[in-house]
């Protein structure tokens, strides 16, 4: 036995050694690959751009030529006519007979008609998020047939997702949401050309990925990402339509619209404009900490494809970039509010036009391509950051592993302070429930007419679902100037609890 001690050193280092290296290959091998994703795309989107200006071309050229044909013989119009039957646009027919079958339901409405389709057609709409607002959007995008659809998103498609995330399927968890989302949409309209952008947007990209569309949906769920999507709409001038949901509301609104350039008071307003201020860090919650019902996003990614399409079919007057625009009425917003469980649902609030000051769309502005694109704008930082919650000394916190050991008698008080909907789903015996109240004088009144701190001598526990709002609590007992015994807050929560303890322990 001892003489094989000395080998096992060498090998455990080398095996260190080499994880470090594979670890270090397969993180260029990403970067790599991700950067042959992004160059794809944009070839691909060049020659599209380059094919349709060639197709324009010659449809304009050959329908010439057929009309004069036509004046000249009228057998010639029993020909055209026929060819309506092929799968590509004729002279005289500017769709495809398969064209024409599938949207005819929305091209006969005046609101739409050949023109509008035609629009449609031609139009590149980007999609930033492919979660519960960007799978309604893009199928509803794909199904009208816009042209090309950009899908950019850097998370991998979770089962958690699966209630709100209509594009992705349960045989596609773990798969790249792009991916996901482009199979699904492939088989519902393989006629639109999809760009796939397998990554988060980042500050550096974000002038040159949306230079190639005409249109943004932000389909995002926080502030730091609205900001950038809108500072880079501004930038490249292009219409947003951006959308929020969390919980049973939803919020839409249209921003950038029309996309006149900086400092023209006759454009639309952008985000900084409507929201100079990003809402406190603390106050951000995620559809994963906050909660949120299928249909409620659903609903508002439906309102995002509407929008677009109301945008993209509308006949647009080039923007008259004189002076006499600028005392055009000045163009406000409105933000439509949907709240599942009020009444009514739905309620609009007219909001201002551009600001005269805004950092993004005025003639003061402060920021500009190149601060966005060479990364010296910290929008993270402009958003604060979200510190994990840290309160308490060590001495007053107790991990999952050496709870679960002590022993079950009246001498340990455990206080859950998750809400009672999530108490409901599961529960360790014998722990009385206390809701954190966000305020540590109101929830003390609660813990104490539950009779949960009655002994003051015995031992309390606090548990939430990760960690933060249990100390938050731990700490509002141990300042009662009555309190005599010790309290502990159960580091993690209930997250740690199923990782260290207990498997099994539900994963909602
Ligand atoms: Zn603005």
């Amino acid at each position: 036995m001892p003489s094989t001690e000395p080998d096992v050193e060498p090998l455990d280092g080398r095996l260190t050694r080499l994880r470090q290296q594979v670890e270090t290959a397969e993180a260029s091998l990403r970067r790599l690959k991700l950067q042959v994703q992004e160059t794809e795309n944009q070839v691909e989107v060049k020659r599209q751009t380059q094919q349709a200006q060639i197709s324009n071309a010659s449809l304009s050229e050959q329908t010439k030529r057929a009309s004069d044909s036509l004046r000249k013989s009228p057998r010639d119009e029993i020909t055209l006519v026929n060819t309506a039957g092929c799968d590509s646009p004729s002279p005289r027919w500017p769709l495809t007979a398969a064209e024409y079958q599938r949207y005819g339901r929305q091209m006969i409405m005046p609101e739409v008609g050949l023109e509008g389709q035609l629009r449609l057609r031609k139009a590149k709409v980007l999609i930033v998020g492919v979660g519960g607002l960007g799978c309604p959007a893009a199928v509803y995008l794909a199904g009208a047939g816009v042209g090309t659809l950009g899908l950019m998103d850097g998370d991998t498609v979770e089962l958690s997702n699966l209630h709100r995330q209509v594009a992705h399927a349960t045989t596609r968890v773990g798969m790249s949401k792009v991916e996901s989302a482009f199979q699904y949409l492939q088989s519902l309209n393989a006629e639109v050309s999809y760009v796939r952008h397998d990554f988060h947007l980042s500050p550096e990209q974000a002038i040159s990925i949306f230079e190639q569309y005409d249109l943004v949906l932000d389909c995002t769920d926080h502030p730091t990402s609205r900001y950038l999507i809108s500072d880079a709409c501004v930038l490249t001038g292009k219409s947003l339509v951006s959308a929020s949901a969390l919980k049973t509301e939803g919020q839409l609104i249209v921003l950038n619209e029309p996309p006149l350039r900086p400092g023209n008071l006759s454009g639309g307003p952008c985000y900084r404009c409507i929201f100079p201020k990003p809402p406190s860090a603390e106050s951000v919650l995620s559809c994963g900490e906050g909660g949120i019902l299928g249909p409620v996003v659903g609903v508002m990614g439906v309102l995002q494809a509407l929008e677009a399409i109301k945008i993209l079919t509308k006949q647009r007057h080039e923007p008259a970039e004189t002076s006499a625009s600028v005392e055009a009425q000045p163009v406000k917003a409105s933000l439509l509010m949907f709240s599942a469980y009020s009444n009514p649902q739905f309620r609009t609030v007219r909001l201002r036009s551009r600001r005269a000051d805004c950092a993004a769309c005025s003639t003061h502005r402060t920021i500009s391509a190149d601060s966005l694109s060479s990364g010296s704008l910290d929008y993270v930082a402009f958003c604060g950051r979200t510190a994990p919650v840290n309160v308490l000394p060590s001495e007053s916190r107790i991990s999952a592993r050496e709870f679960s050991q002590l022993a079950q008698d009246s001498s340990n008080v455990l206080i859950d302070v998750r809400d009672k909907t999530q108490y409901a789903i599961c529960a360790l015996p014998g722990s009385t429930n206390v809701p954190w109240t966000g305020n540590a004088d109101s929830w003390l009144a609660k813990a104490q007419q539950s009779g949960a701190l009655d002994h003051a001598q015995n031992q309390k526990y606090i548990v939430c679902r990760f960690g933060n709002d249990s100390q938050l609590a731990a700490k509002a007992i141990l300042e009662r100037p009555e309190q005599t015994s010790d309290v502990k807050d159960v580091t993690n929560g209930f997250q740690a609890w199923r990782e260290e303890v207990d498997s099994s322990w539900p994963d909602y």
